[in-house]
């Protein structure tokens, strides 16, 4: 049966991984990555005799140091193998078993590596979306702040300092999962860095709105920085030469013009596709929710009782199938965002008329309707 799974997600993974690897084998340039993580690799020549198990961290992390410091602010950087492992090393620090967990984000879903994290350390796990509601409480050891969501749903910069300022009124730390918010929130909304709002703790990852690898750069208090890094060891958290190497290239190239120019493409993809379909604007682009692409298929007469996320999952493997498109719901790791989010940021972006997109939605959704109700036929565009 067709449904939710994590071993499902897995599979329709792997099946759309084949599909990149036979285009790049053809040619890269048949390929459009729009997913805004880009995971470029900006290693120069002379750095890659010194990728070893010690020589890299000498070199690489202290290079890193002044680069994440301003980017992130803060007094000390530590590169991790993955934002999702900053997260998990810092839960392991700063939750106590049983210990609270309250996380503030603009709009659901969450990052699904918060809540899984507090279900390692046993760890209670409370989250808001309204700041009214906001409460931290006695047994609250770690308030968690996203400054903007999967979906890019960039909170408010009164709302950040509404829940800083509840937060250390009540002396709990605060960490903000600056994923793409670090770059979003900054140079689209002008808002400051999140240390420089009064976090603690703050991690971005390297791989969402700039040309690095994926990993997650954290910064904050050097003895805080310390005690994280020292637990990323114990569990092989950290990240290695070679991503931390990739990481410095990033930081060093990094410039906002692309970001701040896709705005000007998202306007006009938007007026392209919200003639045919209910997309929403984000920041730098436009998505389309699976409850959207469920009202879209009701509206011409379908009716489906595969979860939303399914359909999504089979609508970005016909995008990437027929268009060359790669959305995240058809690459995403489990547990992904199953929104079908177009980011006019991405490098090939650049490579891409309004138009081309505009055509492979209309015909990618013509093909969803036609297969949905065939499970057989949807097996096949989800896992060969
Ligand atoms: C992408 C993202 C993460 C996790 O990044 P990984 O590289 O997949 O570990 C965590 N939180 C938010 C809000 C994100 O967008």
């Amino acid at each position: 049966m067709l449904e939710n799974s994590p071993l499902q997600e897995l599979e329709r993974r792997e099946r759309a991984l084949k599909i990149i690897n036979s285009r790049v084998k053809e040619d890269r340039s048949n390929l459009y990555d729009l997913t805004g993580l880009s995971g470029g690799f900006p290693v120069k020549e002379e750095d890659i005799s010194l990728l070893e198990t010690y020589a890299g961290p000498a070199i690489f992390e202290e290079k890193l140091q002044p680069l994440g410091l301003k980017h992130l602010g803060g007094e000390k950087v530590l590169a991790l193998n993955r934002t999702s492992s900053g997260i998990l090393a810092a839960i392991l620090v700063l939750v106590k078993p049983g210990g609270q967990v309250v996380h503030f984000l603009p709009k659901l879903p969450t990052h699904p590596s918060i809540p899984r994290s507090i279900e390692l350390v046993r760890g209670d796990y409370v989250e808001f979306t309204d700041p009214d509601e906001f409460e931290v409480g006695k047994k609250t050891d770690l308030v968690i702040i996203t400054g903007s969501t999967m979906d890019h749903q960039v909170i408010s910069e009164g709302d950040f300092l509404k829940i800083i300022e509840a937060s250390k009124s009540q002396d709990v730390p605060v960490m903000v999962d600056d994923a793409s918010g670090a770059r979003l929130r900054t140079i689209l909304y002008n808002q400051p860095r999140a240390i420089d709002m009064g976090a603690d703790l703050v991690i971005t990852s390297t791989d969402k709105l700039m040309d690095g690898p994926r990993g997650g750069l954290m910064s904050g208090k050097t003895e805080l920085i310390d005690l994280i890094k020292s637990k990323a060891h114990q569990f092989g958290l950290e990240a290695q030469p070679p991503l931390i190497a990739g990481m410095v290239g990033a930081l060093e190239n990094f410039k906002p013009d692309r970001i701040l120019e896709s705005r000007s493409k998202k306007q006009e993809l938007y007026q392209a596709l919200q003639e045919d379909f209910s997309v929403e604007k984000t920041p730098t682009g436009v998505m389309l929710l699976p409850e959207n692409m469920i009202e879209e298929l009701e509206s011409r007469g379908v009716e489906t009782p595969l979860d939303p996320s399914v359909v999504a999952g089979i609508l970005a493997m016909i995008l990437l199938r027929e268009y060359s498109i790669i959305t995240i719901p058809a690459v995403g790791m489990p547990g992904a965002s199953p929104t079908i989010r177009i980011d006019m940021a991405s490098r090939d972006a650049e490579r891409l008329d309004v138009e081309y997109i505009h055509q492979a939605f209309i015909g990618s959704f013509s093909l969803l309707e036609e297969i949905v109700d065939d499970e057989q036929k949807c097996k096949t565009v989800l896992f060969g």
